[in-house]
């Protein structure tokens, strides 16, 4: 350790020089002496010791001065200097200890304490260094760890942010560009392939976009298949001498082929369960070889992103599922309006609303007259088509705040909101005129003629208090409707 050391001699004591050159110089360390602290600061610009001895009388400066200016710099602060002085009292040597000198040795001195001392000083800072260089790693590495883990934080943000709106080739194209900056790599791709199938599609190259949905002959790229077969990352550091593209070589050779790739990773990833295809990340001759590092990198971004897809999608399918099923329970199958739950529901809310603004709310409640014959003579299947259309057109008659619901077979019921029992009297006979103009189920043959009855109630009103209220008054007035002979609107 302490041999091939360096050690800077200052001080302009011949003696002294000469003494050290050999002591030192016998112990196979490099020795250089300069005469003052001028000489000092020329060696030390082109030259690092490891460390320095420094008389404390200098012909050009105060040796603690010096050791002082040397003790404040941040290149030197650590330099071992160890100080050499003649008669020096107690203070001066606690001053230049407290200063940050490694040892203080009076002179006269015996060479060989002298000499321990030197290897004493150069071993503690060899230890110092080794350390010192140990939590540098440790740094750098947390430094990493934290790059690693904030970059896949920052991906898996922009994904949960961007996936629901963007195709999956969208997203693979955003994957490799990241992962590409990531490692510096010119080129990424994302080859799309099962286990065991010849040909690979690429979803997206962020090198050559043109790329896009191209299909390549697997043969070519062994470290791909590989990467498929057993799941795990690829890793090819040269192509040049790998033994997995040995027989590609030899095809090269034959061909004269000029490879200008020089490491490639394959990357297998899934989707859900299922192996998906590779991220394929190359480096070319010119450029560093990809490493182990960079596998393990890319793969912990990429599995991360990867998941955070799959976890988006589940996440939409499901929102998506449950509002479909929030949907299909509020609605009717064949006429896709609301059905009667739901109106129940919505009435409820309609009435605590008129109670609250103190308004006005109307039900009409729509039958269509002797619709077992239009089974009877069309068939259920035109029946089926004839509510559906009668659905529709209450549906394209109403206001966007008005509610339309099938309430049984061939009962609707239209609520009205902020209508007065006038209005919606007006409102309950155009429909009753419609269907009675109206040619149903016209494209299936024969149309279809019908009308309808419609009750009418409305609340507030002496007799309705409830939504029961309402229902109950309505049905009453459609009883009277029918009771009158059909086609008509009663209140
Ligand atoms: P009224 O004028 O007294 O209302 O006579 P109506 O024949 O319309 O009344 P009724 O209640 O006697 O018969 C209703 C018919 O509606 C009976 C049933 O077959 C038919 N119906 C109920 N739901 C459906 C359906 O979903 N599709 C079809 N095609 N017919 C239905
Ligand atoms: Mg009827
Ligand atoms: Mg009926």
């Amino acid at each position: 350790m302490t041999s091939d050391a360096g050690i800077l001699v200052v001080g302009d004591d011949e003696g002294l020089r000469l003494t050290l050159g050999t002591t030192l110089g016998d112990a196979g360390l490099e020795v250089r002496a300069v005469g003052d602290a001028a000489a000092m600061r020329q060696a030390l610009s082109g030259w690092c010791p490891d460390l320095m001895l420094l008389d404390m009388k200098l012909p050009d400066a105060d040796g603690v001065r010096v050791l002082q200016e040397l003790k404040a710099s941040a290149a030197w602060r650590d330099f071992p200097v160890v100080m050499i002085s003649a008669r020096t009292p107690d203070e001066m040597t606690e001053l230049a200890l407290g200063l940050g000198a490694a040892d203080v040795i009076r002179k006269p001195f015996r060479p060989r304490e002298l000499l321990a001392r030197v290897q004493a000083q150069l071993r503690a800072h060899a230890l110092l260094r080794t350390a010192q260089g140990a939590l540098q790693s440790l740094q750098d590495e947390m430094l990493h760890v934290r790059e690693d883990s904030e970059n896949r934080r920052k991906l898996v943000d922009i994904l949960h942010e961007v996936t629901g709106d963007l195709s999956s080739d969208e997203i693979y194209h955003i994957l490799s560009r990241r992962v590409a900056r990531a490692l510096s790599l010119s080129r990424c791709s994302v080859i799309l392939a099962s286990p065991g199938e010849r040909v690979g599609v690429v979803a997206t190259a962020f090198d050559n976009p043109a790329l896009r949905n191209y299909e390549i002959n697997l043969d070519a790229y062994p470290e791909i298949r590989a990467a498929l077969e057993h799941g795990h990352p690829v890793l090819v550091e040269d192509l040049h001498t790998s033994p997995l593209y040995e027989d590609l070589r030899k095809e090269w050779a034959v061909n004269g082929t000029q490879v200008p790739i020089r490491s490639v990773i394959a990357l297998p990833f899934t989707l859900g369960k299922v192996q998906a295809g590779v991220f394929f990340l190359r480096r070319m001759l010119d450029e560093p070889p990809l490493t182990n590092e960079d596998v393990e990198f890319a793969d912990s971004v990429i599995k991360g992103a990867v998941a955070a897809i799959h976890r988006a999608q589940l996440i939409e399918t499901t929102k998506a599922d449950n509002a479909r099923l929030e949907v299909l329970a509020h609605t009717d199958p064949l006429t896709q309006v609301l059905n009667r739950r739901a109106l129940t529901v919505r009435l409820a809310s309609e009435m605590e609303r008129a109670r609250r603004y103190d308004s006005v709310i109307t039900l009409l409640m729509v039958d269509l007259d002797h619709f077992k014959l239009v089974n009877d003579m069309h068939g259920h299947l035109v029946g089926d088509e004839v509510l559906r259309e009668m659905a529709a057109m209450l549906q394209d008659e109403v206001r966007s705040v008005d509610v339309v619901a099938r309430y049984g077979g061939e009962e609707f019921v239209v609520v009205l909101p902020e209508t007065s029992l006038l209005g919606a009297t007006t409102f309950a006979e155009r429909i009753r005129e419609y269907v009675e103009a109206k040619l149903f189920a016209a494209t299936q043959g024969e149309p279809v003629r019908l009308t309808a009855s419609i009750g009418v109630s409305s609340y507030p009103s002496t007799t309705v208090q409830s939504v029961d209220d309402l229902f109950a008054r309505a049905d009453e007035a459609l009883y009277r409707a029918k009771a009158d002979g059909r086609n008509k609107v009663c209140l």
